[in-house]
């Protein structure tokens, strides 16, 4: 097992907390909170219970960032909410528009990590793409943000402020999103190694009386933390999945993904067939294939990849993803005909794909792309325009 795996818990990894990062620590974030536990909250403040309904919906429905803009709420207890909790814990660093309409978000949390989001406008609706770590402790080949290591991961309230930040700056304050919005965990990090902070996150991001993005409406992507994906099958409520291969056998996930020494393809497989005896008639499930140029895209590996499948009985799409490319990453996209070929062969095989176009590679913000990078060619926005459904590329 790749030694940053065993690192992976929910607390900072680094040497025991300063006196400095302690000072750093922030009071209890109510963005993070259940409905439940905010009313718990605001009752040992000797609070009537309606008050939590009022903080929930000015954090999650009216997307609001600070008590100050609670004018529904006392002045005296929006000064004791302040006194002993916060709203908010994200800053903005800098944020990046892409030519075709994504935006890019480089945040902070309270202590100095960085946290990448990216709104994804779409013609019917938009997607935004979420971080479950601050950096990522896998080590895919193909990938920037493994460049990183693992940071740290985030907890379910700077998860859920990902996504209020990035409708707000789209839509603005309280503004109602236009279209529906789709959430992806795809940004920075394994989600399946923040599995109880990721599962509240979304819970919270369910809630009628708060942002009301339903688990059907999120896909969470892994590199294959098996266990996760056998209890992501148990669960009633739960967002689509969504398996990252990059390869078709063992030889070579080994080299591009080294998660696959601890759980190999035929773990995978098993998890995922399980996985799908438990699907809803309503449920999607999906493979993710990186293409790289020379590397895992010849007709041989698009054979072993419908054999792989065909064999495990799995009727999962494959997405086949282009590779993004980003200075110091050794690969290069496959050709657009290379990855048509791949995906007639797939198809002739009886599985169904799909190629993926990117979105905001210009500004570091496609898949794989995610690194904290501040200097690139892309232009820097100071101050965003609401998101335009006529300006939108598809
Ligand atoms: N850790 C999770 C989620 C983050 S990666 C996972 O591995 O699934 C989201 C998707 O981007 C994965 O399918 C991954 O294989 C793909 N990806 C990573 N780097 C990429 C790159 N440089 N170009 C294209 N896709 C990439």
């Amino acid at each position: 097992m790749p030694k940053a795996l065993r690192t992976c818990s929910n607390h900072v990894h680094d040497s025991p907390l300063s006196d400095a990062r302690i000072q750093l620590m922030p009071s209890l974030h109510l963005a993070g909170l259940s409905p439940t536990e905010l009313s718990e909250f605001v009752e040992s403040l000797g609070e009537p219970a309606y008050r939590a309904r009022q903080i929930f919906a000015g954090l999650q429905h009216r997307r609001l960032r600070s008590f100050a803009e609670m004018t529904d709420i006392p002045k005296e207890l929006r000064a004791k909410l302040s006194a002993r909790s916060t709203s908010s814990t994200l800053t903005v660093e800098s944020r990046y528009l892409s030519a075709d309409g994504t935006r890019r978000y480089l945040m902070k949390t309270h202590d100095n990590f960085p946290v990448e989001t990216v709104f994804i406008p779409e013609e019917r609706r938009d997607t935004i793409c979420f971080s479950s770590q601050s950096g990522c402790p896998l080590q895919c080949t193909f990938c920037l943000t493994a460049q990183l290591g693992l940071l740290r991961n985030l907890t379910g309230g700077e998860i859920v402020e990902q996504i209020i930040i990035a409708l707000n700056d789209a839509y603005g304050v309280s503004v109602k999103a236009p279209r529906g919005t789709n959430l992806v965990g795809m940004g920075a990090g394994e989600p399946f190694l923040n599995f109880e902070f990721l599962m509240k996150a979304i819970r919270i991001m369910a809630e009628p009386g708060g942002l009301y993005i339903v688990p059907r409406r999120v896909t969470v992507s892994t590199a294959g933390v098996v266990p996760r994906i056998r209890e992501l099958a148990t669960i009633p409520d739960r967002p689509h999945l969504a398996v990252s291969l990059a390869a078709p056998n063992d030889e070579l996930r080994n080299e591009l993904m080294p998660i696959n020494k601890k759980w190999p393809l035929h773990e995978l497989m098993g998890a995922c067939g399980d996985f799908q005896k438990a699907l809803k008639p309503d449920e999607r499930f999906t493979f993710e294939y990186v293409m790289l140029d020379g590397v895992n895209d010849s007709d041989e590996q698009a054979r072993q990849l419908a054999n792989l499948l065909n064999r495990h009985e799995l009727r999962a799409k494959v997405n086949l993803i282009p590779h993004n490319p980003a200075e110091p990453l050794p690969y290069q996209p496959s050709p657009a005909a290379r990855v048509e070929s791949f995906k007639e062969i797939l198809e002739s095989k009886g599985i169904h794909a799909f190629v993926r176009q990117p979105r905001g590679r210009d500004i570091l913000a496609a898949c794989g792309q995610l690194a904290a990078r501040t200097a690139n060619p892309a232009q820097t926005v100071s101050d965003f325009a609401p998101a335009k459904v006529e300006s939108l590329a598809i």
